[in-house]
């Protein structure tokens, strides 16, 4: 079993939605943690299957506490591949869920800003920027396997119009 994730929160402004939250769980207990930032996640992600993450990495947590998130239908999880390469400095990873809600599309931004999607890209953006090369980024850093996008209890709650499921997502925006 994947025990890793990053969630999505609606964004109502846009058409395509990008993970609001992180989260990860407890190889012992099983309980979801938040994960204060993306780039937090990604360090732990890069070393998961070697380095499995227990509660007491939090301070003052242990799995004793009660889970910070439940798996439920308040959203969309999305559940990512253990040990992909943390990005390079200046590169970000990044994931669009598609408005559908069935297709998500990784790709990267350059420290140019510019946008990558594909294996090639980065092998020819490397190639023109020999500064890069030079600090030891290379085109196995980058990974565009998408993350498995766990959206049927969120869909199914959406077509059953259950308000309570927004009370939740609410509550979580809030903090
Ligand atoms: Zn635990």
């Amino acid at each position: 079993m994947e025990k890793e994730s990053s969630l999505m929160k609606k964004k109502p402004k846009k058409f395509n939605y990008t993970p609001g939250a992180y989260a990860v769980q407890c190889y012992k207990c099983m309980k979801w943690r938040s994960v204060g930032s993306k780039h937090e996640f990604e360090t732990i992600r890069a070393s998961f299957i070697e380095d499995p993450w227990y509660c007491n990495k939090n301070p003052n947590v242990s799995c004793d506490d009660p889970a910070d998130l439940e798996y439920d239908a308040s959203r969309i999880w999305i559940i990512d591949k253990p040990n992909l390469p943390k990005p390079p400095q200046g590169f970000e990873r990044e994931l669009v869920l598609r408005r559908c809600y069935s297709k998500i599309d990784a790709h990267y931004t350059t420290p140019t800003g510019k946008k990558v999607r594909a294996p090639s890209e980065i092998g020819k953006f490397l190639d023109s920027k020999s500064e890069y090369k030079e600090a030891g980024v290379d085109v196995s850093q980058f990974c565009f396997t998408v993350p498995k996008i766990m959206n049927d209890m969120f869909l199914r709650k959406r077509e059953s119009g259950d308000d309570k499921s927004r009370n939740v997502k609410s509550k979580v925006e809030d903090d």
